[in-house]
């Protein structure tokens, strides 16, 4: 454990074996828990402020939190444990929030194919998660000649029917947030970065052309405040224009409203045996070796089998081809990390279909994580009772052994391993299911 948050840490540097005060490395994990999984909340909850939406309950809590983690305030390891399952709870109800004013403003969200290639003409690329940023910067580009592609996790934005009506937001440039320093680097226009995920450029690179906003700040970069993205359109104009080049496309917008569309279609397959299982293969992506299993696990996901995905892992797959079954595509993108509140509802509505619990469904959940975000999403999984998800790529090293267990042992929460052998066992799950 480490703890300095109050006077009497050892030698006035921290505490590491016990706390002075009596904590424990257990209490220390959950308090930490605690507090990354409200970092969470607090993004989500932030996001849907924008919109001048809240909920007195995530606020409430995030005090009762805060409060919890004063020094000498509880050393109760099951008041800590109900803590984080509520911390899942009004993670719930910040996504749902967050999911309202996005779709009050920006409509339902339907699939479409985007284009990850550039048009001739000056461009900016926009990175983070702040809809609100781009639809700005859409409108005071319009007629100006200026094209705007969406980075990584700003792909979801395409599937706005009011978004998505601006001729000129162009397309999807680039992957994942841990490609950026390469990928900012190859794009002649300005980079505008909004949210979390955003990497400091290494020298003499785009520093001079990087321009942050909202809670986002590097040092040298421009920030912009109040969302008059002025100096970077004029940024833009000045710089030599991008060249017409030729992507493929990826496929995104299956918020949850679309597919309960297709509802009837998905059980009807699934009870004639055409659709096997589903897996939902999410999270956050990351630089650190070990995220190939996700590439892997994805390519030898069965034919007749589904992926539902979401957030920054799936640019380890989402160019792969995966075709459909009798229309229904066999790769089902909800969005970025700030739309699994869609994958959730699918998963929900999956279940009330089947007159079953999620638990119950052919349905697998293979999770990565890599920030804090991630964090509060499982923590809504395990207040939702969902058991035998499998995370990875690492265990969250916040979490000490025992603290990790009683979840382990709770929500039967288990380490990925290679991906044939989850794979088979997963598998081994629905003939279990099945007998
Ligand atoms: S709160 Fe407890 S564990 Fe943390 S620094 Fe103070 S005495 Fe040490
Ligand atoms: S999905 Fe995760 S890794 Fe990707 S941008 Fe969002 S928070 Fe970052």
């Amino acid at each position: 454990m480490f703890c300095y948050q109050c006077e009497q840490t050892v030698e006035g540097k921290g505490c590491t074996k016990i706390g002075v005060c009596g904590k424990d490395e257990d209490i220390q994990s959950l308090q930490d828990t605690l507090h990354f999984g409200l970092m969470g909340v607090a993004a989500y909850a932030y996001h849907a402020r924008q919109f001048g939406a809240r909920d007195e309950a995530v606020d409430a809590f995030a005090h009762e939190a805060l409060f919890k983690n004063v020094t000498n305030a509880s050393f109760d390891l099951n008041q800590y444990l109900q803590m984080v399952l509520k911390c899942g709870e009004m993670n719930l109800k910040a996504m749902e929030l967050l999911n309202r004013v996005h779709t009050e403003k920006f409509g339902n969200p339907t699939p479409v194919e985007v284009s990850t290639g550039t048009r001739k003409g000056p461009g900016i690329v926009v990175t983070g998660h702040d809809l609100l940023d781009l639809y700005e910067l859409l409108k005071q580009t319009q007629g100006r000649g200026v094209n705007i592609y969406t980075h990584g996790e700003m792909l979801p934005a395409h599937g706005y029917p009011e978004l998505r009506k601006f001729t000129h937001l162009a397309g999807n440039y680039g992957g994942a947030w841990q490609e950026q320093k390469k990928e900012f680097n190859e794009f002649n226009g300005p980079v505008l970065a909004t949210t979390n995920c955003v990497l400091v450029p290494p020298p003499q690179t785009y520093l001079d052309r990087l321009f942050t906003a909202g809670v986002a700040g590097i040092p040298g970069a421009t920030h912009i405040p109040n969302r008059d993205f002025t100096p970077l359109i004029e940024k833009a104009l000045s710089l030599p224009p991008l060249i017409e080049k030729n992507g493929d496309t990826v496929s995104t917008g299956f918020h949850y409203s679309a597919v309960l569309g297709i509802t009837d279609k998905i059980v009807d397959a699934v009870k004639r045996g055409k659709i096997k299982r589903f897996f939902l293969i999410g999270g956050c992506d990351g630089a650190r070796p070990g995220r190939n299993y996700y590439t892997e696990f994805a390519e030898l996901v069965p034919k007749d089998c589904v992926i539902l995905t979401l957030a920054c892992g799936k640019y380890r797959f989402n160019k792969m081809k995966f075709g459909a079954i009798e229309g229904i595509p066999r790769l089902i993108d909800a969005g970025q990390c700030n739309d699994a509140y869609s994958a959730i509802q699918i998963a929900l509505a999956l279940a009330n279909a089947f007159k079953c619990t999620v638990n119950e469904l052919p349905l697998s959940f293979v999770l990565s994580w890599f920030e804090q975000k991630a964090v509060a999403i499982l923590l809504t999984l395990l207040h939702l009772g969902i058991r035998g998800m499998y995370i990875g790529p690492t265990p969250p090293a916040f979490l000490s052994p025992h603290a990790f267990g009683l979840l382990k042992d709770t929500f039967d929460l288990r380490l990925i391993s290679s991906p044939a052998n989850d794979l088979a066992a997963m598998r081994g799950a629905t003939q279990a299911a099945k007998a």
